[in-house]
């Protein structure tokens, strides 16, 4: 059994960073951006009104108000896309809608509000005085050219995806999604949806761990539930040794008569960097490498496959695709936490804003079997080995699970 820091150490040895492909701008959120995004022109990128108005020169506006309007001779219409080929002379203004380019001379808009209004074509009365730059949005005003807008390894949200529309960006490089084989191993298991017979359950964990191959950027290119037989495991590893990233297992790696999973590994040619690791849950947790294959074998239980995957595999797949490591928070416990004298202890737990501190605990059902323990958390919560409980008032490391928030 060994340390977690020194089983974290050596993953990270073994990781091998994803390649870049180029994807549609449609096809780019929840991808991991492989290149830096830099502005290529300034935003706006010329002046433009914000209003609906009429550009005006300010001066010829001084002093007008609803009593003694000044009247202005139109020239031109300058609308949202069109070219911007006007200019204004002493005593004249044009047209400024929204997104307009600002015709030349003019260095003030006067919206629409404090006009006569759009309907006489030849001239129009303004009833406010206009200020130098009112209503102007300025070239650069936001955006230099240069700029860096958006760092490689950022993961693509909502967020990214209007600045790199904004920016013209049709396509971008972005990470490789790694591709994943994940098995469940065990002649006890039943898909949903088909009856139980006594002494079967129902395979939950390799629904889990599609979905959170999904939501960390992977895509899942094998999936499967095997048998306690070596045969059928040994045809599903070698397929999935030659052309997946990273094999996730659950179940198959205990002490059991049956768990052969390791074995079949070994038979294959996986090299094995270690076998168990000082936590709970989830001791019995394999890692090994293929040629270019990373391969966690994590407990069936489907708690250690759980927070497995959310404190082993996820952490890697982010870093395969060039994320930056991630920030864990740190939270006061509103209630004890079961520490281990030489394990690390993970379990679920909830976190939450009192008072303006961030508080937490964790679930009250601490079996490694009991799933409906994630049904309330939003995080994991994990301690350091200790000679006793963490006492409310201490604080742990909390793991908030990405998808959930924090009330
Ligand atoms: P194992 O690691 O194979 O000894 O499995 C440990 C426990 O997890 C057993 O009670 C299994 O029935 C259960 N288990 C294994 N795989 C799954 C799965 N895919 N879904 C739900 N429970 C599982
Ligand atoms: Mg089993």
């Amino acid at each position: 059994m060994i340390p977690v820091k020194e089983a974290k150490s050596i993953i990270h040895k073994h990781i091998l960073l994803s390649g870049t492909e180029t994807v549609l701008l449609k096809d780019a959120g929840n991808r991991i951006l492989a290149q830096d995004i830099i502005a290529t022109f300034p935003m706006p990128s010329f002046d433009n009104s914000a209003m609906d108005g009429f550009a005006v020169r300010a001066v010829d506006t001084k002093g007008t108000d609803q009593s003694l309007p000044v009247t202005l001779k139109m020239v031109g219409v300058s609308s949202a896309g069109s070219p911007g080929d006007i200019t204004l002379g002493p005593g004249e203004c044009a047209q400024c809608m929204t997104g307009a380019i600002i015709p030349n001379g003019a260095d003030a808009i006067a919206m629409v509000e404090d006009t006569s209004g759009f309907s006489d074509t030849d001239s129009v009365q303004i009833f406010q005085e206009a200020k130098i730059g009112k209503h102007i949005r300025k070239k650069g005003e936001e955006i230099q050219d240069g700029d860096v807008l958006i760092s490689k390894g950022t993961h693509i949200t909502p967020n990214e995806i209007g600045t790199l529309a904004t920016f013209g960006y049709g396509e971008i490089s972005v990470a490789q999604k790694p591709r994943i084989a994940i098995f469940g191993t065990g002649d006890e298991l039943v898909e949903p949806g088909i009856e139980l017979k006594p002494g079967q359950i129902y395979n939950s964990n390799l629904y889990i761990f599609a979905e959170l191959a999904e939501k960390s950027g992977a895509e899942v290119i094998m999936r499967d539930v095997i048998k306690d037989d070596r045969k059928p495991l040994r045809a599903f590893l070698s397929k999935a040794l030659k052309t997946c990233d990273m094999v996730i297992s659950s179940g198959g790696v205990s002490m059991g008569r049956f768990d052969y999973v390791r074995d079949v590994l070994m038979e294959l040619g996986v090299q094995e960097h270690f076998w168990k690791v000082a936590q709970k849950p989830g001791k019995p947790f394999f890692f090994g490498t293929g040629e270019s294959t990373l391969i966690f074998g994590l407990p069936g239980n489907p708690v250690s496959s759980y927070i497995g995957f959310m404190e082993w595999v996820w952490p890697v797949l982010d870093v395969m695709m060039g994320k930056p490591e991630q920030n864990f928070l740190t939270g006061i416990l509103k209630v004890s936490f079961p520490r281990e004298k030489v394990k690390c202890r993970f379990l679920f737990g909830k976190a939450w804003m009192e008072d303006g501190k961030l508080v937490c605990k964790p679930s009250s059902k601490m079996g490694s079997h009991m799933l409906s323990s994630s049904l309330e958390a939003n995080c994991i919560l994990g301690s350091e080995t200790g000679e006793s409980s963490l006492q409310p008032g201490e604080e742990i490391r909390i793991n908030v699970l990405p998808w959930k928030n924090i009330k």
